[in-house]
Order: C-alpha cells, then structure tokens, then sequence
C-alpha cells in the first residue's frame, strides 16, 4: 500500500486559540483541522447537552462552514463523568461511552462526517493516570464502535503518546479481532519532550506498519520554539517541589534540544523536514502538526510562558504567523499540492 503525497491528510491541531482564524489555516495550505470535544451531556445520559458541547460544535460547524474538515478528538477516560456514566472500567460505564460517541457522530452529523480520534494518548500516564490499559484500551474500542453504530464511513483510530512497549500492547488489545479501527496514529516530540530528531520517524513509522497493517497518522509533532535547555540530569534535579510540576514546568527548559536551541529559526526547519519525510513515505496517510497558536498559559502547571506548552505554536499567541507557519505553508504547497 503507497499512498501518494497528493492523497495525504495536511492537518493541523487547532489548540489554544480562541479565534477562529480559519483564513490562516487555509492559506496553510491545510485542509484539517483536530479539536477536542468533551462529554456531551451536563446532567445524565441523553439529558441536557451541556453549554460545553453546543460551545465546540458552533466551533466546528464554523471550521466546516469555512471549507475545513474537521476529526474530532474525543474525551480521554476521565472525561467521562462517574456520576454520569457509571464507575470506571464497569460494564455500565463502557456502555455509555459507546453511546456517548454513537451521540456525538450523530450530533456533528455532516460537520465531521470521515475521521475521527478516539481518546487521546490512552498508553500514557497524562492521560489515563494508573487507570489499567486493559481498561483504557476497551473504552477506546468502545468509543470507535459507538461511532461506526451511527455512521458505518467514519475512520476510526487513536493516537499513542509514542511508539514503545506499552503502546505495542495496547494495539494487541486495540486491533484483536474484528476491531472497528481504520488507521493508527503515534505523537512525537523529538528533540523537546524526548531526545533525537525529526529524522527518527521513518524506522517508527515502518515498525508500527510491519506490527499492525494499518495506515499510519502522525497525530501529533512539532518542535517548541522557546526555553532554555539543560542536560536531562540536571531537568531531573527538582530540590523542593510544593506544587508538584513536571521536570519541564518546575525548571521552564527542556531537556534536549537541536542544534541551535529552541528558537524559531530551529522550529521552522524542523516542520519543512517532517513535511518532507511524511509526503515521502508510502505508509503515512497524514499528520497533523502540533499546533497552530502559542498557548498564554501551560495546562500542565497554569504559568505563563512555560516552555512545556506555550510555544509550539506556527502562530504567537495573537495568531501572528511565525517563522515555521511560512516554512510548513512553502513545504505543503512544493509537495503536497
Ligand atoms: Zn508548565
């Protein structure tokens, strides 16, 4: 199976903006946008949709009035309620799951009609704390079946945090039997979150091809443009810690870097080279860059300018293009289109 540059998802993880510049998205030259949408109802199952919901889907029927397509990221285990859908990892909470997405396709109907997320990173501790995998893996199944229930087109898939042993075997309990997934996709954060380089991807890409059969998504990549760098011993020396940050958070450096450091010169590179590897390898059917805008705040720890989140932006937090948004915009246009 070869998938031709010209068929591949160019997308784009719409975070931390609360403009809707979809303008600037298309002259990207992206034609997909990733938003999260949350647990749809406020007070029980079928009940009252909830401000949150009709606050995303406005949102994506605005992306899709504007031309964009649109695959929704649904709720990580946490994002379903107890006092709703019933205690974690019970049979009652499974089944609501599976019908809270079988509403969720419904309900966004021709908005997000072909791809669709399901979960987000359920192989990490971010998001599914020390719920068990067998747990996490069974609701992310659940999910996809929910949603194929109402509409039998969508492509179903979840993306891992990254390509190592847990998240080999949460795809032997994704993909056994007639499992309703259609792609599998895998983050990376080279030379930020982790050590290496953009150029790590192809020998991943093949692994989890030659592990699982499926088109690959790179669900989520980038490069941080901002803070400093210390070595990952001294990202790991934490003296006094009241609040509880992450290495990253606590000292506002990252642990690895490229050469020339986090900047936007750096950052911009590294976005034209991943663009050029994914239109380039046969078993990659899209990525979505991570992400449009900067970020004021940092989710992980709620400061400000926190390198963990606030500059992985190809815009600032104006929506101000930044050296990488002209540098991905000139590599899909030379490849892509
Ligand atoms: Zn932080």
């Amino acid at each position: 199976m070869t998938i031709a540059a010209k068929d591949k998802i160019r997308g784009v993880v719409y975070a931390y903006s609360p403009l809707e510049r979809w303008d600037l998205v298309r002259e990207l030259g992206t034609n997909w946008i990733r938003l999260n949408v949350p647990f749809p109802w406020a007070d029980r199952m079928n009940g009252t949709v909830s401000p949150r919901w009709e606050k995303v889907k406005a949102t994506i029927r605005s992306a899709h009035e504007a031309g964009l397509k649109v695959m929704p990221s649904t709720p990580t285990i946490f994002g379903y309620p107890e006092e709703i859908c019933g205690k974690i990892g019970t049979p009652e909470f499974f089944s609501n799951v599976g019908r809270a997405a079988s509403f969720m396709a419904g309900n966004l109907g021709e908005c997000a009609p072909s791809l669709w997320q399901c979960m987000n990173e359920l192989d990490g501790a971010t998001f599914s704390g020390d719920v068990p995998l067998e747990i996490c893996t069974e609701a992310c199944r659940r999910t996809a079946f929910g949603i194929r229930e109402v509409n039998p087109r969508a492509v179903c898939g979840t993306n891992f945090s990254y390509w190592w042993e847990g998240s080999r075997r949460a795809g032997e309990m994704l993909f056994r039997g007639d499992h309703p997934f259609g792609y599998l996709g895998d983050d990376g954060y080279f030379g930020s979150w982790s050590g290496g380089t953009v150029e790590d991807w192809p020998p991943i890409i093949d692994d989890m091809w030659n592990t699982f059969g499926l088109p690959i998504l790179i669900s989520e990549w980038g490069y941080s443009s901002g803070g400093g760098t210390l070595t990952p011993e001294e990202l790991h020396r934490i003296p006094d810690n009241p609040e509880g940050l992450e290495p990253v958070c606590y000292h506002k450096s990252w642990g690895y870097e490229l050469p020339g450091g986090h900047c936007e010169e750096v950052q911009a590179d590294y976005m034209r080279r991943g663009l050029e590897i994914f239109a380039a390898h046969p078993h990659v059917m899209g990525n979505f860059m991570f992400c449009f805008s900067d970020a004021v705040t940092c989710w992980h720890c709620h400061h400000e300018n926190c390198p963990a989140e606030c500059y992985w932006g190809l815009c600032d937090t104006e929506c101000r293009p930044k050296k990488a948004y002209y540098a991905a915009r000139d590599a899909i246009r030379r490849l892509y289109l």
